[in-house]
């Protein structure tokens, strides 16, 4: 019970990581509020908990709309006393090379990327900053670190999380909040299985060929994530601060001869 009665927010909990992780929080003790867009969605991953015997709320909001983060936070406080740990990680992919991409792709993407993590971040701040303790995850990608054909705005998002979890660490160390970014590589989640079939011809060959990118030779699973998620929530991490947790089947460190 590596999360006993600790209060967690997970953005964009009702699918892929976001869901896995919940379930895997709730196992290890912890009480979740869970947001998602989609109210069905969110409120499917509490009915699971629930069947597992953990305790979880819903709370609806978009991460780009400041009064219904506000709203969110307040609710989960008056519900829950407090929040322990905030993972950020609601996102949203976004295809193109940069001559190829809209203006409102461009802030699209920015806006549920970055404003999804500066604003939920900012509302639960003043709560861990009164309470003297706190932890937040911000879901970067290893996008942040290697180049990948046709990802422009989705790779200027990702390393813009993880620039501004380090900057976000040292404001808030004083307060014994720590402040981490995850970067996961390629996760087989319903993200990755839309941008397959939305852009490639053929989706089970460009599958292929991401696996040949990973050391590992296969995606990660949506699980994978969520053990690193633990460990950056839990105490045994105490001493990672503003640090970046690979978690990319070896794709950011070689490439196969
Ligand atoms: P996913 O299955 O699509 O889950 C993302 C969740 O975020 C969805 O439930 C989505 O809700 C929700 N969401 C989107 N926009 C939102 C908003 N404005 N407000 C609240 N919730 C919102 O994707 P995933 O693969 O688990 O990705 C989770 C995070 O990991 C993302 O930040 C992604 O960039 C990052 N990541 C993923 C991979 C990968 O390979 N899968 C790799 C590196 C990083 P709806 O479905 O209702 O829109």
């Amino acid at each position: 019970m590596r999360l006993k009665n600790k209060v967690v927010l997970i953005t964009g909990a009702g699918s892929g990581i976001g869901k896995a992780t919940a379930l895997l929080f709730a196992k290890e003790g912890a009480h979740l509020v869970i947001n998602d867009l989609s109210s069905e969605a969110g409120n499917e991953t509490v009915k699971e908990i629930v069947q597992l015997g953990g305790e979880a709320i819903f709370l609806q909001a978009d991460v780009t709309k400041a009064d219904e983060v506000e709203r969110m936070v307040a609710e989960a406080v008056r519900s829950k006393g407090k929040i322990d740990v905030l993972f950020n990680n609601a996102g949203i992919s976004g295809i193109g090379a940069l001559h190829e991409t809209s203006e409102e792709l461009w802030d699209q993407v920015t806006n549920v990327n970055i404003k999804g993590v500066f604003l939920p971040s900012k509302f639960v701040l003043p709560h861990m900053m009164k309470q003297q303790n706190g932890v937040i995850i911000n879901m970067s990608s290893c996008i942040a670190e290697i180049g990948l054909s046709r990802r422009a705005i989705y790779s200027a998002t990702k390393g813009a999380i993880l620039a501004l979890s380090k900057s976000m660490q040292v404001d808030y160390a004083p307060y014994s909040i720590r402040v981490n970014a995850l970067l996961p590589g390629t996760i087989l989640t319903p993200f990755v299985e839309n941008y397959l079939n939305n852009s490639y011809e053929n989706a089970e060959e460009a599958l292929e060929s991401i696996k040949k990118r990973q050391l590992s030779g296969d995606l990660g699973r949506p699980e994978d994530v969520a053990k690193a998620a633990l460990f950056l929530a839990s105490d045994e991490s105490t001493f990672m601060m503003g640090s970046p947790l690979y978690i990319d089947g070896g794709v950011t460190s070689g490439k196969m001869a």
